[in-house]
């Protein structure tokens, strides 16, 4: 979501006669989008924030703006600090070339949050379609990629979390504005796109007598010639159109078997603790489900451990339905009490931080071996990728390919696939064959 907007952004700014540089020496204004989901996340920001005043002393004319969540959260308290002259939150980004042409003006300190985020205004709401509709074909951080938010907000009040209280009430945005910006990548070049959505598979939109779903986004953006590969993420465990969904999984060789569904917990408890509506069998009930309807499918997790009044037990089924659940990867974190959730309003952070610390190790323990397994799987196997780039990180031992760079890409299950390449293929569909696995990476040779 925050790399959706950073690209909305960028290209606003472009359009506005702004030029982007990623050296921080050479500019003359500075954005750091945001995130609050955890503290540590937010300690990064101040830690960068400190740094820029520094660099402030002597350069004073610098604008400093503070984009995302984090800028709503805090609003006035932020834009307190030395180094900061614009706080804007996530529903005002459609203002932020002005609020910098303002600041680059007169050097002014300028705060844009909403109010009360929960109430959403019909203006506010146009101004934010405008913006995405326009701006949201431009920018690309990977070559024949990109994201389509189809919803924004959320409704859900999941104890731990602090996105309804940042990016306002779940708002689906009209189906014919979604697939006519697809098409518009793809005439763009774009091969894959990603939906976007805190509970994405909850997407629902009524007009003219009907109600479009997500699986009926699914099918419409499968018809648009030159999208090749469809995504969607996060799904909230849900009865919900789920049938649908797999359905169009299976049938429509475009959207990618590939199914982010986290958990969050494996303990009944916890689960109802968190507001969560489920419970961890109703949870693996789910997963049989979508692997019979779409054989192969590869299903990915998030996890929290740690949450208040957690105990060993609790702790000892989450491994459990881990176990069970036999994820391809998984996103797994530490409890942070964010401020203002029922969490952290009502319950204590009783879990002790080196407690937390021995369950995360855990049970990223028990995921890397499953993990593994499930990457052995791929060895002499040919897989089709879609390559993103150059590796970011250099990989040792893989059999090269002439005085080809190390090149990263995806497979439609979301493995990361590193191998020798040219640079040319970087936005191109490519066929590799495995011959090494790691948990989390495969390697393998062009074909
Ligand atoms: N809308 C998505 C995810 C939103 S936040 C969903 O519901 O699945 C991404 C992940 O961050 C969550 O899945 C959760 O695992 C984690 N998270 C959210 N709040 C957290 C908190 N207070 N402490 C630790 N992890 C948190
Ligand atoms: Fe947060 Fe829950 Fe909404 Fe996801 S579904 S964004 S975890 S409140």
């Amino acid at each position: 979501m925050n790399k959706l907007d950073t690209s909305l952004i960028t290209s606003a700014l472009t359009d506005a006669g702004f030029d982007l540089t990623r050296r921080v020496k050479e500019a003359d204004v500075v954005l750091l989008n945001t995130c609050s989901v955890r503290e540590h996340a937010e300690q990064r920001v101040l830690s960068h924030l400190g740094h820029l005043k520094h660099i402030k002393k002597s350069r004073p004319d610098m604008i400093v703006g503070v984009i995302g969540c984090m800028a709503q959260r805090l609003g006035d308290k932020l834009l307190e600090h030395e180094a900061v002259n614009i706080v804007c939150g996530p529903t005002q980004i459609p203002q932020i070339a002005d609020l910098l042409k303002q600041a680059l003006e007169k050097n002014e300190k300028r705060l844009a949050v909403t109010e009360k985020i929960r109430t959403s205004s019909e203006n506010q709401n146009q101004a934010l379609e405008r913006f995405e509709s326009a701006y949201g074909i431009e920018d690309r951080q990977i070559p024949s990629q990109a994201f389509v938010r189809v919803m924004r907000g959320c409704n859900n009040f999941c104890a731990y979390c602090i996105v309804p209280y940042v990016r306002g009430p779940e708002i689906c945005r009209p189906p014919e504005l979604i697939i006519e910006q697809i098409k518009k990548l793809a005439d763009q070049g774009i091969k894959q796109v990603t939906l976007l959505g805190q509970t994405v598979n909850s997407y629902k939109y009524k007009k003219d007598g009907r109600t479009w779903s997500l699986a009926d986004l699914l099918n419409a953006a499968s018809d648009i010639d030159g999208i090749e590969w469809l995504r969607f993420v996060t799904s909230y465990p849900s009865e919900e159109f789920f049938d649908d969904i797999l359905q169009v999984m299976a049938d429509s060789p475009k959207v990618c078997n590939h199914l982010h569904m986290p958990a969050q917990s494996g303990s009944d408890k916890i689960l109802h603790a968190m507001n969560r509506h489920y419970t961890a069998a109703w949870y693996l009930k789910l997963l049989d489900r979508a692997r019979a309807t779409v054989p192969g499918i590869a299903i990915a997790g998030d996890f929290i451990v740690g949450f208040p009044s957690e105990s060993e037990d609790d702790f000892q089924a989450t491994v459990d339905l881990l176990n069970k659940a036999r994820y391809r990867n998984c996103f797994i974190f530490k409890y942070s009490p964010r401020p203002g959730t029922t969490a952290d309003k009502r319950l204590e952070d009783t879990v002790p931080a080196e407690v937390k610390q021995k369950r995360i190790a855990g049970l990223l323990a028990a995921q890397e071996k499953i993990s593994d397994q499930l990457s052995r799987d791929f060895l002499d196997k040919e897989v089709k990728i879609l390559v993103e780039g150059l590796s970011k990180k250099s990989h040792r031992n893989i059999v090269g390919s002439g005085n080809n760079p190390q090149l990263v890409g995806r497979t439609e299950t979301d493995y990361i696939v590193v191998f020798n390449g040219p640079p040319s293929l970087a936005g191109r569909f490519a066929k590799v064959k495995i011959i090494k696995t790691s948990p989390l990476t495969l390697f393998g040779e062009l074909t």
